[in-house]
């Protein structure tokens, strides 16, 4: 909890204080700095289950238990740490302030086939999916970084594609929006459907465990690979 705190505190002073408390922190660490966005948050819900089950507590538990994997290794900083609402601008400040190396945004999909994986970054894949222009003209402008984004996604498709649920990887262009803004490698994913996940509570963080596992592998992956 006391950590959390100290994520809230950091965050309000940036947004109050830009460029102030950002030269402390830097000494403070010699770690990567990576940041993780959970997805939607307070009146944004998300997907949702007829179950009651919804995006935005998903991937924040996911997130959550991601930066759990990788705090022994990385300075993990989460875009939001409660139900709060949070402008995209916001989220990628935070990113951008703070000098992280990596910007991961969780969010679930709810796609006929349960196992697959989503990913979106600039460009889109051209061997994947093909992006109608009416999904992808609201990017207005090109994304840094590209390659090494790319680098990343690769990585985490080679880690979930060793993992026998999952089966399908699909490249998407349209909420791209989402990463708008950054400076530094920048992907979102939607590693599981909201669909698969069961309402007791229990059975739930076991699978949501098993996917953060997988994801702070692709991020340790991806790192070593640079
Ligand atoms: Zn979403």
């Amino acid at each position: 909890m006391a950590k959390e705190t100290v994520l809230v505190f950091i965050i309000t002073v940036l947004m109050i204080l830009p460029g102030t408390v950002f030269s402390q922190s830097m000494i403070q660490t010699t770690q990567r700095i990576i940041v993780i966005d959970p997805g939607h948050g307070g009146p944004y819900s998300g997907l949702a289950t007829s179950g009651g089950v919804q995006e935005k507590t998903i991937a924040l538990k996911l997130a959550m238990k991601t930066a759990q994997n990788l705090e022994t290794r990385y300075n993990v900083i989460l875009t939001r740490i409660k139900d709060t609402n949070i402008s995209q601008q916001e989220r990628m400040f935070i990113a951008n302030k703070n000098l992280a190396e990596f910007f991961l945004s969780i969010h679930l999909h709810n796609s006929k086939e349960p196992s697959s994986f989503f990913f979106y970054f600039d460009p889109p894949e051209p061997d994947t999916e093909e992006i109608p222009a009416s999904e992808n003209t609201w990017k207005s402008q090109p994304l840094f970084h590209q390659p090494e984004s790319k680098q990343a996604v690769n990585s985490f498709l080679s880690i979930f594609s060793a993992h026998k649920k999952t089966n399908y990887f699909f490249s998407k262009g349209a909420p791209i929006i989402l990463l708008e803004g950054a400076t530094m490698p920048a992907i979102l994913i939607e590693p599981l459907s909201i669909s698969i996940l069961p309402h007791n509570p229990d059975e739930m963080n076991i699978i949501l465990d098993e996917y953060a596992v997988l994801i702070a592998k692709s991020i340790d992956l991806y790192f070593e690979k640079k």
